[in-house]
């Protein structure tokens, strides 16, 4: 059994996650949250709230799951947003192309359908389905969006969203609005998304629903410095850089301020949110020393992009994997929307101070230029209005009109030089977007806290979550099934609950027995009662990972607890 099965199964067995449909035969790339899953899950979802909606002030907002047409076609996901798939002519199963020559070329996502085909052929790969060989027909693509129908009768076509980044982009104008017009601003989305991937044989890697939490960062295009980046600036992470991954140079350790010193990652403000999803994951229990952030390869970018990195992890079944992307989308959102909706979403970047600027007008003498150019009249004052002051220096003016030159005797106008005050500068914001995959996530975080240890020649499996994550933070444990013990610690379940903390209460079987099954799904504290109890009122503690106890006074509890689970483990006092 590899790790990913005993995790897998641990994770059935103990309610973290479940096959969706399971009782209708399940179908691949769904899963349930259990009970501890679900939980597991909204305090990682809290406490990446707690990092960008509260500490980086970039406000949560709401968008429907399902988007209308033309914004998947402004985007280019109706294009675009495809994987190349071929089918087994033998057993009609259909397969990723490129995941079947992985192994044979570097990059099989960046070929075209054409050579992936070729390559397949060439290999003579087998359909790993039913071994057939020579069975697999041409390569097409396939897009990955959901569609469906909007209302009854002629319908209107509408798609599950595949991320919930376009909510938050074609809201622009009621964003900037709502943030009193400056940049930069942030906002956030945690919400589902669809992709209906061809053949998921991952497991809970490759899900065809799944949970994103995005931020959207608008900022200005001429300032990509980050106000907090001094905070960041000696953060140690460990890149993967594009130029290390032609012939596997290995990954460098670098502070932030060297990474954007030496150009590697391409400005302050991208750094920074590398270095904010760094301390997001490591703070809910991925493994540092499983964790690297990858440059994304100049073809694997998307045209767009000016920087684009993925923090991935290393896993025991599928290697590293891709479990968060950040990337300076520039302004192609933006555009992209304006072009196709026809609004202006460009931000006024202003001036400290406006700026006085001159400019001349125009005043042609229309007594004149209207009998003497007739119907053209109009269009020859519009030209001269457009023409420069220099333009309009010499004896004859020459302006364009329906393609022919016009000169025009510069007695017939006047113009004089007046001066404006200009607020500001009309820009597209550029976009930083940090985009989690939690599910990905919470998958690192269960494999990376997975230990099987012996204690006192016991096995004994333990998820070592960080208490802020653990979703029972308390086990309350009578020593022995007494009916004097059972009331005290059903009485400590209560004042622990009232001081909102999730507390298990557990009196069956050996008190050894109990401490494995909290282990196992990772509560770091069991709160024991005993004789001394009655005597003293004080309960011991037991840390999950040192199995170390300690005596505390009753009152005391709630107070040592929070602080147990704030600072995840013992502290003295
Ligand atoms: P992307 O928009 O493809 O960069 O995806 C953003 C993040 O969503 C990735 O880093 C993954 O963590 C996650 N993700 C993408 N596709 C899937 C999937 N099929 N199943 C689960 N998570 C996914």
């Amino acid at each position: 059994m590899d790790t990913y099965e005993k995790i897998i199964g641990l994770a059935k067995r103990r309610g973290f996650l479940w096959n969706s449909f399971e009782l209708y035969g399940g179908t691949a790339g769904f899963y349930d949250y259990g009970p501890l899953g679900a939980m597991l899950k909204r305090r990682i979802e809290d406490i990446w709230r707690d990092i960008y909606v509260i500490e980086e002030g970039f406000y949560e907002i709401e968008t429907p799951t399902i988007g209308i047409e033309p914004i998947f076609v402004a985007s280019g996901h109706t294009r675009g947003f495809s994987d190349p798939m071929t089918v087994c002519s033998e057993c009609d199963h259909a397969f990723r192309a490129d995941h079947l020559i992985e192994g044979i070329v570097e990059t099989p996502d960046a070929l075209p359908a054409s050579e992936i085909k070729r390559l397949i052929d060439e290999n003579r790969i087998k359909c790993p389905n039913c071994g057939g060989v020579g069975t697999f027909g041409e390569v097409s693509s396939f897009n990955l969006m959901f569609r469906t129908a909007i209302g009854p009768g002629a319908e209107r076509v509408g798609y599950l969203r595949p991320e919930t980044a376009q909510g938050m982009f074609i809201n622009f104008e009621n964003l900037f609005r709502f943030y009193r017009e400056k940049l930069p601003f942030g906002v956030t989305q945690i919400g589902k998304a669809y992709r209906n991937e061809i053949s998921p044989r991952q497991g809970v890697i490759r899900l065809r629903e799944f949970t994103q939490a995005e931020a959207e960062i608008f900022i200005s295009p001429h300032d990509k410095t980050h106000p907090n980046f001094s905070s960041v600036a000696d953060t140690l992470l460990r890149y993967y850089p594009a130029s290390h991954q032609e012939n596997d140079g290995g990954t460098i350790e670098l502070a932030t301020r060297d990474a954007v010193g030496q150009g590697i990652v391409a400005h302050e403000f991208l750094a920074y949110h590398l270095v904010l999803t760094h301390l997001f994951l490591v703070r809910v229990g991925v493994d540092p020393a499983r964790l690297r952030f990858r440059q994304h390869q100049p073809d694997e970018m998307a045209h767009y992009a000016v920087d684009c990195w993925d923090a991935e992890v290393l896993t025991d079944r599928f290697g590293w994997v891709e479990i968060v992307g950040i990337a300076d989308r520039t302004d192609y959102d933006l555009s992209a929307h304006a072009a196709h909706s026809g609004r202006d979403l460009s931000a006024i970047l202003e001036y400290e101070t406006p700026k006085q600027v001159e400019r001349i007008i125009v005043t042609p003498d229309m007594s004149v230029i209207g009998p003497r150019y007739k119907e053209k009249a109009g269009k020859v004052l519009n030209a001269l209005k457009n023409l420069t002051e220099e333009e309009l220096n010499g004896d004859l003016i020459n302006v364009s009109v329906d393609g022919a030159t016009i000169a025009i005797p510069r007695d017939m106008i006047k113009y004089e030089a007046v001066t404006e005050e200009v607020r500001g500068e009309k820009v597209i914001p550029h976009v930083i977007e940090p985009s989690f995959g939690i599910d990905r996530i919470i998958y690192a975080v269960i494999e990376h806290s997975f230990a099987e240890e012996v204690v006192d020649e016991e096995p004994r499996n333990v998820l070592r979550l960080p208490a802020e994550v653990a979703p029972v933070q308390v086990a309350v444990l009578p020593l022995l099934t007494r009916e004097e013990l059972i009331e005290p610690a059903r009485e400590i379940v209560r004042t622990l609950r009232r001081a909102g903390v999730f507390v298990t209460y557990d009196d069956s079987g050996t008190i050894g027995r109990r401490y494995r099954r909290n282990d196992e799904i990772g509560t770091p504290f069991s709160v024991t009662i005993d004789y001394d109890t009655l005597e003293e009122d004080t309960v011991t503690i037991r840390d999950r990972d040192s199995m170390a106890q300690i005596r505390v006074p009753i009152r005391e509890l709630s107070e040592r607890i929070y602080e147990m689970i704030r600072n995840s483990g013992f502290c003295d006092g």
